[in-house]
């Protein structure tokens, strides 16, 4: 329980805007599933751990390539020589094994869409590892990579992508992040994003966010530059941003107040805090892209499969 509730009173950009679109997806993804996955763990939770493990193509693109990027930096750092030519394509292969693996069942994940429908189409599997080797080719493309390549020394490594996003308090309250690239150049910091999808206004809040973490965890005064680049690797395009002192104050005043509403919820630390009735269910046009659509009664698809929402129960000792 005490686990548990360190989990939960944390900030994170994901789990404040879950907790906006629908706050019962919340309390399946964070409290629901919590424990799911140990045996002997009752059904429900069970249930809600397999669904959270659902993914998408697009999921699995993202996660793929960023992978395969930090990868490469550890590789470099390390000493190890990275083949320019042939890293695309062993990018595409590993991108189709990893997807044939999820196909195949392995570790108990499923794609959502083999789950609730349509089926995936080999075409579509088809589409997202060519993309994959084409973002790759961009990635290797930019002048900026390939001279990190040749030289990796200004990497910060202590910023360096991770599986699971760090928790820090350098925000002034616990917050998970996930900073992809940093580094320490003679002009500044410079800290780069990868996105594999469109570009999406959330991406320069995301960025506002990485700058004042990097820039409070290194302890920098006001007058020192950091840029942000969100690097947009289906086209090549880089947004580069230098955000005043104002836009970082705003950032961190709307993060803060997303915290508060997070230790309004579970400051008690107490089971009652924990009562799904507490959570209700917001559907819409996103209970479609919701992995618990199969345990949620009041899914706007209609899903039939599974307990529902009310059968799930919460147990003090998980
Ligand atoms: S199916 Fe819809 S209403 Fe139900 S938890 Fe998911 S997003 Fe919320």
């Amino acid at each position: 329980m005490r686990r548990l509730f360190e989990l939960l009173l944390s900030w994170s950009a994901s789990r404040m805007s879950m907790l906006r679109e629908c706050p019962r997806r919340f309390h399946y993804h964070y409290i629901a599933s919590f424990g799911g996955g140990r045996s002997g763990a009752p059904p429900e939770s069970h249930a809600a751990w397999l669904a959270k493990r659902y993914t998408t193509v697009a999921i699995e693109v993202g996660s793929f390539i960023h992978a395969t990027i930090a990868n490469l930096w550890q590789k470099r750092i390390g000493g190890g020589s990275v083949d320019l030519a042939r890293e695309p394509d062993a990018a595409m292969e590993g991108f189709v094994d990893s997807v044939v693996s999820i196909l195949r069942g392995v570790g108990d994940r499923r794609f959502l869409r083999d789950v609730f429908g349509p089926e995936l189409e080999l075409a579509e599997l088809e589409e997202a590892a060519i993309s994959v080797g084409n973002m790759m080719r961009t990635f290797f493309g930019l002048p900026f990579v390939r001279a990190l390549i040749a030289n990796p020394t200004p990497i910060m490594t202590a910023y360096l992508d991770r599986d699971a996003p760090e928790k820090t308090h350098a925000l002034g309250f616990p917050a998970y992040l996930k900073t992809d690239l940093v580094l320490r150049l003679e002009t500044g910091i410079e800290i780069i994003d990868w996105k594999t999808g469109r570009p999406n206004p959330k991406d320069v809040a995301q960025a506002e966010i990485y700058d004042l973490y990097v820039r409070r965890a290194e302890l920098l005064p006001a007058t020192k530059p950091t840029r942000v680049h969100i690097v947009y690797l289906r086209t090549g395009h880089v947004d580069t941003r230098e955000f005043r002192e104002a836009e970082r104050t705003l950032a961190l005043r709307q993060a803060h107040e997303g915290y508060l509403r997070i230790w309004d919820l579970f400051g008690t630390q107490n089971a009652a805090c924990l009562d799904p009735a507490l959570f209700p269910p917001q559907p819409g046009g996103h209970c479609s892209g919701c992995n618990f659509q199969g345990l949620c009664p009041d899914s706007a698809t209609k899903q039939s499969a599974a307990p529902a929402a009310a059968a799930i129960v919460i147990e003090d000792d998980f």
